[in-house]
């Protein structure tokens, strides 16, 4: 029960995972791609 999924795009996560922090929470996504995406949804919901 360990495994680690992007959170944006459900992909499997190795070693080259980018912790991206939203909010008070820290996830994991496959590249800088899927980082900008969190950030920027994230964003959205703030405001
Ligand atoms: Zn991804």
């Amino acid at each position: 029960m360990n495994e680690k999924t992007c959170a944006a795009c459900d992909c499997e996560l190795d070693a080259t995972a980018i912790q991206v922090r939203i909010g008070a929470n820290v996830v994991e996504v496959c590249c800088d791609e899927c980082a900008t995406k969190l950030r920027e949804a994230s964003a959205k919901k703030a405001s």
